[in-house]
């Protein structure tokens, strides 16, 4: 088993952040990585809000720069799924579905999953109209109607960009405000093809091969509506990649890993970085600046360990 300084889990902005940082700091680095690198960030279609970019950048392009950055400089990679961490003398052994990677320190970087519905029909009508990723997906729906789902930054993100296929894009919100940034609230109240559905929550998705109806409840006790759609996109918040953590890494009610501001969790030596934290923004620019921060810490720990 090769012997790393620093195993950081997970490639998306935190983790790829820590890389840069813990490769330029002579670090032996490995980024764990599931599936791809990139994180959510690599689904988003257009980052406006990256300082640097005055005219946005493609998600894609972002992560793909950061993640050959991280490459150049010599961090390496392995594709494996972290299934648990196992303390020992040196360090920790990090548990995978493949090999077992020992490090004298470990970042987690894991970032969130897009929740469900919990609806009928959602699991039926998956990958067949129902959806959570618009810029994954968006293309299939082509002069067709759409409802997106959620009020937050994803779902006005998702909708503008469902905006460039979609004949008509419902927006549909359990209150009568956006939690949006007001930017966005803007440009959904301003776009032609978009309509806002407030007060209204998702209760059944209906069709045949693929979504044709979505029945939503009023949340204030008013009628029920039934809009005709051939697809769903879900945009209703996300939750923690932590459940395959040990218990004595201390985390919130919601799942999110508890640091102090240097990034170290309840364990010495394991750091947090990025959406997976409990922090109050979770934008690219913090996860970025988590894993420099975490990179550094470990850097630190470690001048007092070696
Ligand atoms: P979010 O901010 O948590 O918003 C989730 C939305 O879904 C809220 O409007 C919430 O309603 C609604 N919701 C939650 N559970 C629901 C349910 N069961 N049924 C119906 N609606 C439900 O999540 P997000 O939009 O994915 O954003 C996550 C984080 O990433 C945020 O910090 C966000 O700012 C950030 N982000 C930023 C950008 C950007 O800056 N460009 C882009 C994407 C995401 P309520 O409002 O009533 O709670």
């Amino acid at each position: 088993m090769k012997d790393w300084e620093l195993v950081i889990i997970g490639g998306g902005p935190a983790g790829l952040s820590a890389g840069i940082y813990g490769a330029r700091a002579r670090l032996r680095t490995l980024i764990v990585e599931k599936l791809a690198c990139g994180g959510q960030a690599a689904t988003t279609h257009r980052i406006e809000n990256y300082p640097g970019f005055a005219q946005g950048i493609t998600g894609p392009e972002l992560m793909e720069q950061m993640e050959n950055q991280a490459k150049g400089l010599g961090v390496e990679f392995a594709y494996a799924e972290a299934v648990g961490l196992r303390p020992e003398s040196s360090g920790y052994v990090l548990l995978t579905d493949g090999e077992e990677i020992r490090g004298k320190t470990i970042i987690i970087a894991t970032g969130t999953q897009p929740n469900t519905l919990g609806v009928p029909g959602e699991d039926d009508w998956r990958g067949r109209g129902v959806s959570y990723c618009a810029t994954c997906d968006g293309a299939f729906f082509r002069d067709k109607d759409v409802v997106v789902v959620g009020g937050g930054d994803s779902a006005a993100e998702g909708a503008l960009f469902l905006t460039r296929f979609a004949r008509k894009i419902y927006v549909v919100h359990r209150r009568d405000q956006l939690r949006a940034t007001k930017i966005l609230g803007e440009r959904l109240a301003a776009h032609p093809k978009i309509q806002l559905v407030w007060n209204k929550v998702v209760k059944e998705i209906q069709g045949q091969a693929f979504v044709e109806r979505v029945l939503l409840a009023d949340t204030r006790g008013g009628e029920d509506l039934e809009i005709a759609a051939s697809g769903l996109f879900v945009y209703i918040g996300s939750n923690p990649n932590t459940e395959w953590l040990r218990a004595d890494i201390v985390r919130n009610d919601q799942g999110y890993i508890i640091t102090d501001e240097r990034m170290q969790t309840s364990l010495p030596g394991v750091f947090a970085a990025g959406d997976v934290r409990r922090t109050p923004l979770r934008q690219v620019v913090t996860a970025v600046a988590d894993g420099a921060v975490a990179a550094v810490e470990a850097e630190k720990y470690l001048g007092g360990i070696l």
